[in-house]
C-alpha cells in the first residue's frame, strides 16, 4: 500500500524518491526479466538464428548507451515534466530515487520490444530487449555504485566513471551526460575537461 502510494505520486510528477524495495528491485528484476527473455527464444536457437539474435543483443547494448546520453541530456535536464525530479537526484544525491522497475520494465517492453516484435519478428526483437534492458540495468548499477560507494574501494572502472560523473553533478559547466560511456559526450561535444574541477564530491 505504501509502496503504491509512493510509487503513484511517482506518476504525478511530485517525486522519485523510491521505498528501499521499490529502489533496489532493479537488481532482482531485471536479471529475472532477462533470463526469461532469453530462455524464451533458447529452443528455437539455429546458428543462424542464435548469430541474428547476438547481433540484435548487441545493437540494443549500443542503442541504450545513446538512449543513456539522449534522455539523461534532453528528458532528464530540460523537459518540465522529468528536469523537476531529476533535480531532486543533483540536490541529494544519496536519497534513494529512481524509476520503480515495473514501470520501466512495461516502458522498455511496449518501445523495443513490441514495435521490433511486430517490425523484426521475435527473434531479433528478443535480442534487442535484451541488449537494452541489460544496457539499462548495467547503468543502474553503475550509477549505485558511484554514489553510494564512493568510499569503499571499487575497482578503477567504477572510480574513473565516478570522477566523470561527478563532473556531471558539479561542474559548473554542464555536460558529462553517459553515465556507463563517455563516448556520446565526446561525439556531441559535451564532455567536461578535467579542467573543470569538481567543486564536491559524494
Ligand atoms: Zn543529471
Ligand atoms: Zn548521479
Amino acid at each position: 500500500m505504501v509502496k503504491w502510494r509512493i510509487e503513484l505520486r511517482w506518476a504525478t510528477g511530485n517525486t522519485m524518491q523510491l521505498s528501499k524495495l521499490s529502489y533496489y528491485s532493479d537488481f532482482v528484476v531485471y536479471p529475472l526479466v532477462l533470463i526469461a527473455l532469453t530462455a524464451a527464444n533458447i529452443n528455437h536457437v539455429t546458428w543462424t538464428s542464435g548469430t541474428e539474435w547476438l547481433g540484435a543483443a548487441m545493437s540494443g547494448l549500443v542503442l541504450w548507451t545513446l538512449a543513456e546520453y539522449v534522455l539523461h541530456r534532453i528528458a532528464l535536464h530540460r523537459m518540465a515534466y522529468f528536469s523537476p525530479m531529476h533535480g531532486q537526484h543533483h540536490a541529494a544525491p544519496l536519497a534513494l530515487i529512481g524509476t520503480p522497475s515495473w514501470i520501466s520494465v512495461s516502458v522498455l517492453s511496449l518501445v523495443i520490444l513490441v514495435p521490433a516484435w511486430l517490425g523484426l519478428g521475435f527473434n531479433l526483437a528478443d535480442g534487442l530487449t535484451v541488449g537494452v534492458m541489460l544496457g539499462y540495468w548495467w547503468y543502474g548499477l553503475v550509477h549505485h555504485v558511484i554514489h553510494h560507494h564512493a568510499n569503499k574501494s571499487s575497482p578503477s572502472y567504477f572510480n574513473e566513471l565516478r570522477a566523470w560523473h561527478m563532473r556531471h553533478h558539479y561542474s559548473p559547466k554542464g555536460g558529462n551526460f553517459g553515465v556507463t560511456t563517455h563516448v556520446w559526450d565526446h561525439v556531441f561535444g559535451t564532455a567536461i575537461s578535467v579542467r573543470h574541477k569538481a567543486v564536491a564530491s559524494s
